[in-house]
């Protein structure tokens, strides 16, 4: 049933729950009355909770059926739960977690999709035919970038099948711990990103000559430019811009074909979250995700400290005891990575998720994990690893949106869907980023950033499922060379490295 325009409107998410989220824009005022009968004891703002029974002090704040937290003192029905009134639940142990007791069935076969991508000649395949540099050392960047406006400007128009000329520049290489082992994650994220599926194969690196990541570590097969091989600048660029001629040839020789989509990793990630994600864009992602799984894809979701409070609900989803573990060894990693730095989950929470409603990192977590759907959990990478499975995998990252895009891509991911409730015009240089918004106003202010709009899901005009049905053809549109508003611009954020191991 269709709320009328103008009409109050708050969302229950789960039966269990005692308090729902006002979803009207600009909130709403004191007296308000609710078809329900409730009545606003306060103005509360749009996409913040409201107590739905009277709760006592200590009383536990249920929203998506679980606890997000305990009322510091006596909040009465109608009230606005602001975030200082909730106090924040501790973590689920990670020594008592249930293990593969909820394994859902697999879901039925989706037959008959394909989509127009390039074949690689490992027998992978890209989304996108984009010529990628690689580096050995921050050192070469400079010089790398100078070379790469060139390339785009003399050679790029004569090889209008290739895309794009990327220069994977990174902060790593020298000045830094190589053999402490945490440094493993930044290596195998370096190594990953040069083998990327949407850069074709054709590998090439420019290094420096003396920096402590060789070339050679960086690809043991591909040419390399060394810098202090060469006399002078022009040479410099000459060499670049020659070998990067030899590749542009034969990937301008490649013609898209018709591929199945178990041949795509797509990743998933949230940015810029609001108490609306979790109700509208993140579902339906999750709808998508389970449609991907089915049509036999690899799906990704990450951000662990985004998962790490609704653990519970996925340990029993892990296909087998081993996935579970590996589940958990790394919730008790990232655990560690930040008690050194003397800080928790906590940390995740920005300004503007509480602003959006979203009380702490509990109530995030347990809507950004929807994006995972419903499917069993197959697989878990270790940062920077790559996939080499099929359906859901967890790929550990941390939640920072470039930082969890970066390893995505080392991941293998050819196209991430990205959801927001706040809006970031975030975008990734080697993939296209498909930008899902939580709520109408995000579109109707970013028309030319937002490539999809599940708001309708807040507002009851569209469902779950048909606004997931329309990602998974959007999905398949852009995986075939439809072009991302972000792509139509040009925008994209840097390569960032995770490197949790000493620098020098
Ligand atoms: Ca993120």
């Amino acid at each position: 049933m269709l709320p009328k325009p103008g009409e109050p409107l708050c969302i229950k998410v789960h039966a269990d729950d005692n308090v729902a989220i006002v979803a009207n824009a600009g909130g709403l005022p004191k007296g308000t009355v609710f078809a329900c009968g409730l009545e606003l004891q306060e103005h509360v703002p749009q996409g913040h909770k409201v107590a739905l029974t009277d709760l006592q002090q200590g009383e536990a704040i249920i929203r998506y059926g679980e606890v997000i937290g305990y009322a510091v003192r006596p909040i009465g029905r109608g009230s606005w739960i602001e975030e200082s009134l909730v106090r924040m639940p501790v973590s689920p142990a990670l020594d008592q977690l249930p293990v593969a007791t909820g394994v859902p069935a697999p879901l039925p076969p989706l037959e008959g999709y394909t989509f127009e991508g390039y074949r690689n000649p490992d027998g992978s395949v890209a989304v996108r035919n984009i010529l990628g540099i690689s580096t050995s050392v921050q050192c070469v960047a400079g010089v790398l970038d100078v070379a790469v406006r060139r390339i785009k400007a003399e050679l790029l128009p004569k090889y209008p099948n290739v895309a794009d000329v990327v220069a994977l520049n990174h902060t790593y290489g020298c000045g830094v711990a190589l053999d402490a082992p945490e440094a493993v994650i930044p290596i195998r994220t370096v190594q990953n990103l040069a083998v990327h599926p949407n850069l074709g194969g054709e590998v090439m690196v420019v290094g420096l000559g003396c920096e402590k990541l060789l070339p050679t570590r960086v690809s043991s097969t591909a040419d390399v430019v060394s810098l202090q091989e060469k006399p002078g600048f022009g040479a410099m660029i000459e060499a670049i811009m020659a070998m990067a001629e030899e590749r542009l040839v034969r990937l301008n020789g490649r013609q898209r074909v018709t591929c199945p989509l178990s041949d795509l990793v797509i990743g998933l990630q949230c940015g810029g979250s609001d108490a609306f994600s979790g109700v509208s864009a993140n579902p339906a992602v999750g709808y998508a995700a389970d449609l991907l799984v089915r049509a036999g894809a690899t799906v990704l979701f990450s951000e662990v400290t985004e998962v790490r409070d609704a653990i519970h609900l996925l340990t029993p989803r892990a296909v087998n005891e081993e996935v579970g573990r590996a589940l958990i060894r790394e919730m008790k990693w990232y655990d560690e990575y930040l008690a050194r730095g003397q800080v928790d989950r906590s940390a995740n929470t920005t300004p503007g998720n509480k602003k959006g409603g979203l009380a702490n990192i509990v109530e995030k977590s347990l809507g950004s994990t929807v994006k995972s759907g419903s499917s069993p959990i197959m697989g878990v990478l270790a940062p920077g690893e790559r996939a080499t499975q099929k359906g859901l995998l967890f790929a550990a990252t941390p939640a920072s949106d470039f930082v969890c895009g970066t390893l995505q891509l080392a991941a293998g991911m050819h196209l991430q869907v990205f959801t927001t409730g706040r809006g970031t015009p975030y975008g990734l240089a080697m993939a296209p980023v498909i930008k899902v918004s939580s709520r109408d106003s995000l579109k109707e202010q970013w028309e030319d950033l937002i490539d999809l709009n599940a708001g309708g899901i807040v507002t009851g005009e569209a469902t779950i499922e048909a606004v997931g049905w329309e990602l998974f053809r959007l999905i398949i549109d852009v995986a075939s060379g439809r072009k991302t508003w972000a792509e139509q611009w040009g925008l994209h954020n840097a390569l960032t490295l995770f490197n949790p191991a000493p620098v020098t």
